[in-house]
């Protein structure tokens, strides 16, 4: 007899409240969360930017200021506390936030962290030369125009990607390859020997510092797959790093989708879906 497979969340929780590319309140998609059954769900909004230029292209269109966003942000973990302890006796919240990548972003993660004191952090890169990646198509070509191909686009992502795990050392990594998002040749281009051995040495460099990768589900919404995409994640395996589920959900209507599927691939690999909790910044750890 199998124990039952418990439903978790690393990497989530991102609500219309505090996030203009969500959709509903954070109470709604908490409360989801309970209706799904979920153990335990870590709650990552994005980090304000740090500066106006440093604005995802809707909170620029619609004339919200990095100021503004700061404020929501601080606003954002205030209520993630109380959500904590309001429904600490259905489901175990974490309060985290998920960081930008870009120039001076490491600084400011230090002092957000300093302020915040959240219970973790989600490393993840969605820029590559500042230019985000994950938005459209337009600005990958764009990103990829300044890195000069493809595979440099890939070189430079994971690049920026290690360098911000050094600095940072989020306990968890956010979409390991994003970076292959509008790349329907990804498999190719993940092959090639300057991006591969790039994989190999960030993941290697997970394994050694014990961080969490977010099997990060919403891939399968976006980009043919989950993040990451296999071959990484069966070298993952192989390296023993800890993989645990991350809806990244954005609203009410993503909190748990492609679960079963997740799941069923992970199991297939050998998986034993107990999942490890990410490691806790000294401060949130329980006595
Ligand atoms: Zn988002
Ligand atoms: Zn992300």
């Amino acid at each position: 007899m199998s124990t039952p497979i418990s439903k978790v969340s690393v990497h989530g929780g991102h609500s219309g409240q505090y996030c203009l590319h969500a959709r509903d309140t954070l109470d709604q998609v908490v409360q989801a969360y309970i209706a799904e059954g979920y153990s335990w769900v870590g709650i990552t909004e994005h980090m304000p930017p740090l500066d106006d230029s440093r604005r995802y292209p809707d909170e620029a269109e619609q004339g919200v200021s990095a100021a503004q966003l700061k404020a929501q942000f601080s606003a954002y973990f205030a209520e993630v506390r109380q959500l904590q302890a309001r429904y600490a006796d259905r489901i175990r919240l974490f309060a985290a936030f998920e960081t930008e990548t870009y120039h001076g972003s490491a600084a400011f993660v230090r002092e957000l962290i300093d302020e915040t004191r959240p219970d973790y952090i989600v490393g993840s890169v969605h820029h590559v030369g500042g230019i985000g990646i994950d938005v459209n198509r337009e600005l990958y070509e764009e990103a990829r125009a300044w890195a000069g191909s493809l595979e440099q686009l890939y070189c430079r992502y994971f690049d920026l990607q290690l360098a911000m795990m050094q600095e940072l050392k989020p306990s968890v990594i956010g979409h390991f390859d994003l970076i292959r998002i509008f790349d329907e040749d990804y498999l190719d281009t993940l092959a090639l020997p300057s991006v591969w051995s790039r994989v190999e040495r960030n993941l290697g460099f997970i394994a050694e510092q014990g961080f969490v990768l977010d099997f990060n589900l919403r891939g399968f919404d976006k980009a043919l797959e989950q993040y990451p995409s296999l071959p990484v994640l069966k070298l993952a395996l192989q390296l023993g790093i800890a993989i645990v589920p991350g809806d990244d959900s954005h609203g009410v209507a993503s909190v748990g989708r492609n679960y079963q599927r997740g799941v069923a691939l992970l199991q297939s690999l050998g998986h034993d879906c107990r999942w490890q909790l990410p490691l806790l910044f000294p401060w949130a750890r329980s006595p």
